[in-house]
């Protein structure tokens, strides 16, 4: 391929195209018009998760093996593109399924991923939960931990900001189970909702993006089965930086979304706004601006 002179790194395949078509289609009919009052009232949009299940555009990177489209990175940064470029709040529904579910993906069994991702295929949500309070860049200091009561884990600790936290079903949480081994002794899990101890707490007041809940999470004796492990102890932290380096080009997305979303809500207006008896787009040609300003 990069012998052929006529290959492009940065030519879209044609099927990147339609999918753009299609979900650029729904995102316009079906979010823009909850999108206002999603970020006026700091509510989740209930909508647009409808819409994205009913057509499956919710969680495009899950693998065929378990019921998903097996997206490649670029289909599923074009979904969160066209979401967050009417719905920033609704963007993070499709880009945190896929920031839930990929260190399971990457490293976990084959049992814990039949187990969970045809759940999040079938509409319900992932979360990942790192960050804590007083652990944010520097995430290996971590209080969270989790330690073994047969074959179980007890998991005592919290998590903050933790987007679509108190929405999601499954949560990828990073917990130290070797105190001693630093980064080394950190664990990744899969924990369900309704798993005894598991308690979403109170979430944050946002200056944007008020649609998207951001929550703290508390583990309270939380118990989960032996096989809820992602990999092996003490990879957890790995698996956690892994799904970030998959995980960045989709905030990327959104931003470019957002960005694009502007943009052409800033050109429709210029066609639309009549100043001087003209609309303001016209006034890009100087002639007729400064003729107009003489008058
Ligand atoms: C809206 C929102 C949603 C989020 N969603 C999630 C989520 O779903 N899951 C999750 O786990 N976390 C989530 N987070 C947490 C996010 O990952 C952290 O905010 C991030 O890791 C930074 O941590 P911090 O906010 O504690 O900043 P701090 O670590 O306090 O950093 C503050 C500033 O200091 C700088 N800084 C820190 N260390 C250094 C250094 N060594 N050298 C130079 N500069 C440095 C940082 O770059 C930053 O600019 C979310 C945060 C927000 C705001």
């Amino acid at each position: 391929m990069a012998g052929n002179p006529d290959f492009n790194l940065f030519q879209l395949e044609d099927f990147h195209h339609e999918l753009r078509e299609a979900i650029r289609g729904l995102s316009e009919k079906e979010i823009a018009p909850y999108a206002k009052d999603v970020d006026g009232k700091s509510r989740f949009p209930e909508e647009a998760l409808t819409a994205l299940n009913a057509a499956g555009f919710n969680a495009v990177h899950v693998p065929e093996a378990y019921g998903g489209q097996g997206a490649d990175s670029v289909a599923t940064c074009i979904v969160i593109e066209e979401v967050a470029r009417v719905c920033g709040s609704s963007s993070l529904i499709p880009a945190v399924n896929k920031l839930g579910t990929m260190g399971l993906i990457l490293q976990g069994s084959e049992e814990l991923k039949h187990k969970v991702l045809p759940d999040i295929v079938n509409g319900k949500m992932a979360s990942y939960a790192l960050s804590e309070r007083e652990a944010g860049s520097d995430v290996a200091s971590m209080r969270t931990r989790a330690k073994a009561d047969g074959d179980d884990w007890i998991i005592n600790g919290s998590k903050c900001w933790i987007t679509n936290g108190g929405k999601s079903d499954w949560y990828t949480v990073m917990a130290v189970t070797d105190a001693e081994k630093g980064a080394n002794g950190i664990s990744a899990f899969m924990v369900h909702k309704d798993d005894e101890g598991f308690v979403v707490g109170p979430l944050e007041h946002k200056l944007g993006i008020k649609g998207s809940p951001t929550a703290e999470l508390y583990f309270e004796n939380c118990r989960v089965s032996g096989d809820r492990m992602i990999g092996a102890p003490g990879t957890g932290f790995k698996t956690a930086l892994q799904t970030l380096d998959h995980t960045r080009p989709t905030i990327g997305a959104q931003a470019v979304g957002l960005a694009q979303g502007a943009l052409d809500a800033a050109i429709a207006y210029t066609k639309d706004r009549k100043q001087f008896g003209k609309t303001i787009a016209s006034f890009q040609n100087t002639e007729f601006m400064l003729a107009d300003m003489a008058m």
